[in-house]
């Protein structure tokens, strides 16, 4: 891993891991502990391939919990909250 120094504040980074949230409609989806690269503030940026990666986990996960939620109707309109831990 090349060394690189935060875009935001130029702390030199490290390996470790953050959780990404998405939101698509009325459905939250987390990724917990996605690899990134995390400075000394709390600044964490994530790999482009790790990201595509994520987005495409994320759409395939919303797709088939949309299609099972039409077969299975919720009693209450409360947003859904998802949690991916890889
Ligand atoms: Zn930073």
């Amino acid at each position: 891993m090349k060394h690189f120094k935060c875009p935001e504040c130029g702390l030199p980074v490290a390996e470790g891991f953050t959780d990404l949230a998405y939101e698509v409609s009325d459905t939250t989806v987390t990724l917990r502990n996605v690899p990134a690269m995390i400075c000394a503030n709390g600044h964490s940026y994530v790999d482009g391939y790790v990201a595509e990666n994520a987005n495409r986990l994320v759409d395939r996960v919303v797709e088939d919990l949309t299609s099972f939620a039409k077969k299975m109707p919720r009693s209450s309109s409360t947003p859904r909250q998802i949690m991916i831990a890889t």
